[in-house]
């Protein structure tokens, strides 16, 4: 059904860490905003 696939890309994903609204840009996989992500890359 159509709006079940339209319902599991929904727009709107909150970062895990900090709950900040990322904005849909990349795959699934990214459950963090860029500034946690950026957090973790900046050893
Ligand atoms: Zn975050």
């Amino acid at each position: 059904m159509l709006s079940l696939e339209f319902y599991r890309h929904l727009p709107k994903k909150e970062c895990r860490e900090c709950g900040y609204e990322i904005e849909e840009q990349h795959e699934s996989y990214l459950y963090e905003c860029e500034r946690c992500i950026g957090k973790h890359e900046e050893s």
